[in-house]
């Protein structure tokens, strides 16, 4: 840390204020995002930006940390100097948490405004007087008309999330809104896209703007290892459970699991400990004796998780990972490339797997764009996939002793029960015996699906004019690409088909998706969720076209093979 102060790559080395590194450093931030390297010294020296970052990149630290290091500490203005307009009301909120938290030690009042919060609480709060507002444009208009809202002092004006206001009808409002700004003020833009009429707001309000583009197309292209790369969508609430779930299915030998703070390492460490796992925290605030003591215990065999931040992670070669996980989507795609590099060398199969929250669902598609490789957006196993899952495990373990073991001095047993018992009930007491041994236990904890992009999707306008490439790539047959329709999977209008051949067989949806659409009349958006399990896979399609898809898929081969495909009992 002591270097950290000459670096100017350093929260320590771009004139922050103490109190705001002491935040950070509470909060376990180790470094900046890309994002924050540029934008941070560029606002601070009061220049007016233009940033191309979504959630997830950091943007809203890079905004309100050189605000604060401005303001005098415990202002008692009435006056705000910071307005930030943002799209929606949970933006508002969360943003003014962030800013919150980053801005306590400096006695920052923060506010946020939307419309559907009653106006008089607003009102109280304005009058005490505030520093920054955080403002949905349509409620701050109302305020300004009132003169409850006075922009006289404003120094910093942040129109965060452009595109999303735009998008939701409220250019004119940031028209109005501006006018009534002092022209000496700064603006800072950021869009997650750049089309044309956020270029021509730019060139309204903004002067000669320092501009920061998020993952250029040239960067790391092609340096993307070939990792099998999958993605669950679910809220901050469920993660940890997600968490427990994916490993529990996919049962990694060694992982990487990463965070972006030293607090979360701590926390995500210790909650997978609770949770029966052999977690080990491993963060930028350990010595060389305390890291080389985990590397010890992963190398042994007594732990199987590493919980890390990128700082800590950097140098750590681990020979016998097989899976990195990302507790939560890198903030850029360069830092993606790094993490899922990590497996997958020198011919080893490797396995990356991505938890995005509904809002991170854009990160995802930059880094898609960026490695040109698809991130499979898979349904979080649920509490049933997991006891099947186990149910198989209990079954193949049986099937190899059958085989293999020596079994006859155990005959005893069975021929003294089988006096009063069938055999058949013998053996599915011996079953639940073995199954229970074997330290199966299902977590109870329904973790909801959610759609990728669940606010925006229905919405009309996005179907009508997203001009940056940010749908999905055109027809690629991927569970990704279903990511939005995922309503389908609670859907009656569709049936679940087994199919017998999983991953052993090597089983990828595309295969699936491939041999459907090649085989029947139905093409990949019409296929709904694919899972795969070791020795078997289900398969969402029209109800209507199932039966023609199971004699079609009968009659052909996957991957070379003929398999067994019927209706899943358990389906619709
Ligand atoms: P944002 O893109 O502003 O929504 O931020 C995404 C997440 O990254 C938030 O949870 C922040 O708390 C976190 N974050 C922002 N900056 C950093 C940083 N430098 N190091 C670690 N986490 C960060």
């Amino acid at each position: 840390m002591d270097q950290a102060a000459e670096d100017p790559d350093s929260f320590a080395g771009m004139n922050l204020r103490p109190e705001l590194l002491s935040a950070l450093s509470g909060l376990g931030y180790e470094e900046p995002t890309p994002i924050q390297r540029e934008a941070i010294p560029a606002i601070l020296a009061g220049r007016d930006l233009l940033g191309q970052a979504a959630t997830g990149t950091g943007k809203t630290a890079a905004f309100a940390l050189p605000i604060l290091a401005r303001m005098t500490p415990d202002r008692r203005e009435h006056d705000p100097v910071a307005l930030i307009l943002v799209p929606t009301r949970e933006l508002a909120v969360q943003v003014s948490e962030a800013i919150h938290r980053y801005g306590r030690e400096l006695g920052a009042r923060v506010l946020p405004i939307y419309g559907g919060q009653p106006i008089v609480r607003q009102l109280r709060s304005l009058e005490r007087g505030v520093d920054v507002v955080v403002a949905t444009p349509g409620r701050a208009l109302d305020h300004i008309a009132r003169k409850t809202l006075r922009l006289d002092r404003l120094e910093t004006v942040v129109l965060d999330e452009a595109d999303e206001m735009l998008d939701m009808g409220f250019a004119e409002d940031i028209e109005s809104i501006l006018t009534e700004t002092p022209a000496t003020r700064q603006t800072v833009l950021f869009s997650a896209t750049l089309p044309a009429r956020i270029d021509k707001i730019a060139r309204k309000h903004l002067t000669d703007p320092a501009r920061i583009y998020m993952g250029r197309e040239s960067a790391g292209e092609g340096e993307a290892p070939l990792v099998k790369q999958s993605a669950y969508v679910v809220s901050r609430a469920h993660k940890p459970a997600a968490l427990g779930r994916v490993l529990d299915i996919e049962a990694p030998t060694a992982a990487l699991v990463f965070c972006r703070t030293r607090a979360e390492v701590d926390q995500l460490a210790e909650s997978l400990n609770g949770r029966g796992y052999r977690a080990e925290a491993m963060h930028g605030g350990m010595d060389q004796a305390q890291r080389d003591r985990v590397m010890g215990r992963l190398r042994s065999g007594t732990a199987d998780l590493i919980v890390a931040t990128d700082v800590a992670a950097r140098g750590l070669d681990i020979e016998q990972l097989t899976h990195v996980i990302n507790y939560d989507v890198p903030s850029d795609p360069e830092s993606y490339i790094h993490r899922i590099g990590r497996v997958g060398r020198a011919g080893r199969e490797g396995v990356a797997v991505t938890l995005a929250e509904p809002r991170e669902h854009r990160m995802l598609k930059a880094i898609e764009r960026m490695t040109k490789q698809p991130i499979t957006v898979e349904k979080v196993p649920t509490v049933a996939d997991l006891r099947a899952r186990q149910l198989e495990m209990t079954r193949s373990a049986l099937h190899e002793s059958l085989l293999e073991d020596e079994l006859e001095r155990y005959r005893v047993v069975v021929d003294t029960l089988t006096d009063e018992f069938d055999v058949v009930q013998v053996a599915l007491a011996a079953v639940k015996l073995a199954h229970e041994a074997s330290g199966a236990a299902a977590d109870e904890e329904h973790i909801p699906e959610i759609a990728a992009r669940p606010t925006r999707e229905s919405r009309p306008t996005w179907a009508s004019g997203r001009s940056d490439g940010g749908g999905e790539p055109g027809g690629r047959p991927d569970s990704a690409a279903r990511g939005g329709r995922r309503g389908g999977a609670s859907d009656p209008g569709m049936a679940r088909l087994f199919v017998g051949a999983g991953r052993i067989a090597k089983i990828r949806p595309k295969d699936l998706v491939g041999a459907i659409a090649n085989e029947s009349r139905l093409s990949g958006r019409d296929i709904g969720a694919i899972q795969i399990a070791d020795r078997f896979s289900l398969v969402e399609v029209p109800a209507d076209a199932a039966d023609e898809v199971i004699a079609a898929l009968r009659a052909s081969t996957i991957k070379g093979k003929s398999v067994q495909v019927r209706r899943d009992r358990g389906g619709r």
